[in-house]
């Protein structure tokens, strides 16, 4: 299974990345994660990244795109992969697209994750006092849900004409949510198979 997840900052997405992962056996993929660890290490990528993400604003799309092509390209995603935070762009949707169809492959379903503004930035605020995360300050949180709005939010569209958009409620317990997950997941595929 190839899958994306899609939702805005704070939306649970990453939590239930990793659980849906360890149910497929397949790897849960973080853009975001991947970045932290690059600028932890001070890599050139976390170099690069490091003041763009601290500003709540997007790392550049070629930069983003040649870390996912060999990413997925590793052993342990041979058989499928949760993206989590990417695609975040157009731009990286037709990127991705493009990358899968070069081995004759193609994404299974998106999930997106609906959860009102107000939870957004509780949960936010709560992960910032829980793991000090240096992008979940306030006035960074407001920039992130506006890029979001801005940037990300069309791909729900992108992927609804193509006939893989699974809506799921993100607003609940983590296993309420993981239900819905597995039940938005069998209706996509329902669906795909009558097309
Ligand atoms: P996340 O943990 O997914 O919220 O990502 C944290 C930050 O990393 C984002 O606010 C961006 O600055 C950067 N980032 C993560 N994924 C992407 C992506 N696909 N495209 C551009 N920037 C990204």
């Amino acid at each position: 299974m190839r899958i994306v997840f899609l939702g805005p900052p704070g939306s649970g997405k990453g939590t239930q990345a990793k659980l849906l992962a360890e149910r497929l056996r397949v790897p849960a993929i973080s853009t975001g994660d991947i970045l932290r660890a690059a600028v932890r290490e001070k890599t050139p990528l976390g170099m690069r990244a490091q003041a763009i993400m601290e500003r709540g604003e997007l790392v550049s799309d070629d930069l983003i795109v040649a870390l996912i092509r060999e990413r997925i390209a590793e052993k342990d995603a041979r058989n499928g992969f949760i993206l989590d935070g990417f695609p975040r762009t157009l731009e990286q949707g037709r990127a991705l697209e493009e990358m899968l169809a070069e081995s004759g492959e193609s994404l299974n379903a998106s999930v997106n994750f609906g959860v009102p503004e107000s939870a957004l930035v509780e949960r936010m605020l709560s992960r910032a006092r829980a793991e000090g995360r240096a992008d979940d300050r306030p006035e960074t949180i407001r920039e992130r849900l506006r890029v979001y709005r801005e940037k990300t939010e069309p791909l729900a569209g992108f992927y609804a004409t193509k006939g893989l958009l699974a809506e799921v409620d993100g607003v609940g317990s983590i296993d309420e949510v993981a239900l819905r997950v597995d039940d938005a997941l069998a209706s996509v595929r329902k669906a795909g198979s009558r097309s």
